[in-house]
């Protein structure tokens, strides 16, 4: 008797343990759903993304005269970036250092090489020459078939 009656409690347990693994997945489900908190925000990331790329291309036109102000949009376009959550596009973050956060105009502040290996293939490398960081960048090689 005694022996049932726990069987009976065990799987009391079990099913009630069941019930709060489910609540719980439906919680974490609600949770995924998209908020409005996003989409009101759209026409500032709009306004933004137009902010940034003014930004940048007016620090790459500026940047052979005047650096300092060149790096001063830089930051400005990071900071709005930061701020609505709006991605860099890629055109501009690769002329931005990954250390020093600053400009890489070729010939000015940057060094650009290709570098040609037989084993590795050929890469292509930037060098910021204010901090020294480099960037490797790996060329896709062209598979062969052979027949
Ligand atoms: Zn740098």
């Amino acid at each position: 008797m005694d022996q049932k009656a726990s069987n009976s409690q065990k799987i009391e347990k079990n099913e009630h343990n069941e019930q709060r693994k489910r609540s719980k997945r439906v919680s974490m489900k609600k949770r995924r759903k998209p908020s409005r908190f996003r989409k009101q925000n759209t026409i500032i990331q709009q306004l933004a993304l137009e902010r940034i790329e003014f930004l940048m291309e007016s620090a790459i036109k500026i940047y052979s005269r005047n650096p300092e102000l060149g790096n001063r949009y830089v930051d400005l376009a990071r900071k709005y970036s930061m701020a609505s959550k709006v991605k860099i596009p890629t055109k501009y973050k690769n002329i931005i250092c990954h250390k020093c956060k600053k400009l890489l105009i070729p010939g000015v502040s940057s060094r650009h090489r290709i570098q040609s290996h037989k084993k590795r293939g050929s890469r292509y490398i930037v060098t910021c020459l204010t901090c020294n960081h480099t960037v490797h960048i790996y060329f896709q090689q062209k598979k062969t078939t052979t027949k």
